[in-house]
C-alpha cells in the first residue's frame, strides 16, 4: 500500500492512502491530518469518519514511521 505524506503548516502532516475493503474493489481513499501522533481531522471515501479504514491507515502510517520512512524527517 502506498502512503502519500505531505507536510502542512503548524507542524501538521497530511497522510493519504487507499485501504482495501471487502465492500469496494478499488478500496477506500482515506485522508488523515495528524498533529504529532494525534489525528486531528480525517476523511474517508466510505462516507463516515472515524471508520475502520481510517484506523487502518493510521496503523499503516505508524508502522511506516517506526520503520524509518524517508518521508519522516522530524
Ligand atoms: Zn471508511
Amino acid at each position: 500500500m502506498e502512503l502519500i505524506i505531505r507536510e502542512r503548516e503548524k507542524g501538521e502532516r497530511e497522510v493519504e492512502g487507499t485501504i482495501p475493503s471487502k465492500c469496494s474493489v478499488k478500496g477506500y481513499r482515506v485522508k488523515l491530518i495528524l498533529r504529532g501522533e494525534k489525528v486531528v481531522e480525517g476523511k474517508c471515501e466510505c462516507g463516515s469518519f472515524p471508520c475502520p479504514h481510517s484506523s487502518k491507515l493510521y496503523l499503516v502510517y505508524m508502522r511506516a514511521k517506526s520503520l524509518g520512512n524517508p518521508h519522516n524527517s522530524s
